[in-house]
């Protein structure tokens, strides 16, 4: 269970690269909150250190958009990298 993450949102790589950020949703962009566009596992990632990544985990066992888990708080991208999206008060599990 965590905050969902939408295209947009960021994500750190450790405490000297806390610039990345969500830039695909991974489905078919229908699903919105807070006027952000919903992220599932298969998004891209752009990671300061890293570049391009994917998406690979996430907290939520349940949740699912088109078959794919949605990405939240504490999701983790291919490189390592770790998904936190603040300000956002919108949870699913
Ligand atoms: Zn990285």
């Amino acid at each position: 269970m965590g905050s969902i993450a939408c295209v947009g949102d960021r994500g750190e790589h450790g405490p000297d690269y806390r610039t990345g950020v969500i830039t695909t949703s991974g489905n078919d962009n229908t699903l919105g909150v807070d006027g952000d566009i919903v992220a599932v596992v298969g998004a891209h990632y752009n990671c300061s250190k890293h570049g391009n990544e994917t998406i690979v985990s996430t907290p939520v066992v349940k949740t699912r958009l088109n078959g794919k888990l949605i990405v939240t708080a504490g999701a983790v991208a291919s490189c390592g990298a770790v998904i936190l999206p603040t300000g956002r008060t919108v949870s699913v599990e």
